[in-house]
């Protein structure tokens, strides 16, 4: 039987299509291989939103070629969201390049029969409802909607993913019910801007409550939003909604409302300043992260102090610092890019010293406390979790059985200490009489 591999860049939206391309590829005869190097064909899901991701696709070249010359059926195909330019410039290196949208015929494309062909006819090319191939059996990825209508000035993805279309909400739940009555624990609702789906009179705030509805032990997440579209009614229905984290990914962008404005973020920082009140108000325990870009064409020096400001007021636990970086096709792409690369860098450790003192400040309230965490991995005689606020967990096991099955369940740890991108835990577990003690992680 012939092996893929996927090798994924970017978003959690990309890691889910990964998921989809899977279940097409095992649908048509393929199996997965453990590593690029036993596959026959490899599959990459590329980013464009930054340079660094694209130039992390064409560092695939050498490797590419080594494994062709050693197995000469080896196909390649390029996927995701790739840029025009790119599409030229990839041809040479990929056999095929082909869109996300149009997966329900990858097939064809790869002149090999696919024995459900007319169940995917009959998703008219809405490649959403292929049924994905989950990673684990414990968090899933549930995309509510893609594409974007916002056009800020330096991305991309509405070009490449085009306007935004909301999956239908009966579509959204049959998946959430199926995944909570096969025990899963942690469900991500993805899209490009989830505060603005709709499906008629279902809207976000709507959909969540309803997810929330549904019998069982789980959590559920959302990412990405938009600061113009977060509205009362999404925090109320996020403070009333147990199930739904603690834990809120409100990208600012920039603390300069000159700048926001040539990045085509319609809202200003007072706007976002009062909306992360009202947040912290109804929702005390919220974990707040951010994205940030540094360097935007023209951003000053004065103009770069206001996201100094803002970072030291808002006390982020956690923050995505982006170096701008020119991107073809979008708006900002026709700006000069005219704050040298070494006052990026000196713009990034700046935020990023801030970061990692308030991110400090706001874990150390952890120590002592016994919270719930959801492992999600382990190795090496340690387990990682996440708290529902989104802090990564660290333990030392001694018992590799015990370890393994505490992967994908919810367990009561107490946090004995904090570093600025983690928490450090402890637990004890009695099981069959037996107390089995975990200790602390030393790093
Ligand atoms: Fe890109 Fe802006 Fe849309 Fe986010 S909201 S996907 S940054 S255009």
């Amino acid at each position: 039987m012939e092996k893929y591999y996927i090798i994924t860049f970017g978003c959690q939206m990309n890691r889910s299509d990964s998921e989809r391309i899977a279940t097409i590829l095992e649908d048509i005869g393929y199996e997965k291989a453990s590593n690029a190097n036993g596959a026959d064909l490899i599959v990459v899901n590329m980013c464009s939103v930054r340079q660094s991701a694209v130039d992390r696709v064409y560092g695939l070249y050498s490797k590419f070629k080594k494994l062709k010359s050693g197995n000469k059926n080896l196909k390649t195909i390029l996927t995701g969201c790739v840029l025009k330019e790119d599409k030229r410039k990839f041809a040479k290196l990929f056999d095929l390049i082909l869109d996300i949208k149009d997966l329900s015929k990858w097939s064809q494309k790869l002149n090999v029969p696919c024995s459900n062909i007319y169940r995917y006819k009959e998703q008219n090319n809405d490649y959403l409802k292929i049924k994905p191939k989950y990673q684990t059996l414990f968090s899933a990825y549930v995309p509510i909607m893609t594409g974007c209508n916002n056009f800020c000035t330096f991305c991309v993805v509405p070009y490449l993913r085009g306007q935004e279309i909301s999956r239908s909400a009966e579509e959204i739940l049959f998946e959430v019910k199926n995944l909570i009555s096969q025990n899963y624990k942690e469900i991500w609702l993805l899209g490009q801007n989830v505060n603005s789906y709709k499906d008629g009179k279902i809207n976000f705030p709507k959909l969540l409550k309803t997810i929330n509805e549904i019998k069982g032990d789980f959590w559920i997440r959302f990412t990405s939003s938009h600061p113009k579209d977060f509205s009362d009614e999404l925090i109320d229905a996020m403070a009333k909604c147990e199930k739904v984290t603690e834990y809120l990914n409100l990208p600012v962008q920039s603390g300069d409302n000159e700048v926001l404005k040539r990045m085509n973020r319609p809202y200003t920082i007072e706007h976002y300043k009062n909306l992360v009140k009202k947040i912290r108000e109804k929702i005390p325990e919220i974990s707040l992260s951010t994205d940030v870009i540094v360097g935007f064409p023209g951003e000053t020096r004065e103009q770069f102090e206001n996201t100094v400001k803002l970072f030291k007021k808002i006390k982020y636990n956690m923050a995505y610092i982006a170096k701008y970086s020119k991107r073809p096709q979008a708006k900002a792409f026709l700006l000069e890019d005219d704050v040298s690369y070494q006052e990026k860098e000196r713009r990034h450790k700046i935020l990023t010293e801030i970061l990692k003192k308030t991110a400090l400040e706001k874990n150390k309230k952890y120590i002592e406390k016994e919270i719930e965490v959801l492992i999600n991995s382990s190795k090496d005689n340690i387990c990682f979790g996440k708290t529902k606020t989104y802090k990564t967990v660290k333990l030392q096991t001694t018992n590799y059985k015990l370890q393994t099955n505490l992967v994908g369940q919810f367990v009561k740890i107490k946090i004995i200490d904090a570093l600025p991108w983690g928490l450090k835990g402890s637990i004890e577990i009695k099981k069959e009489a037996l107390a089995l003690k975990l200790k602390l992680f030393e790093t």
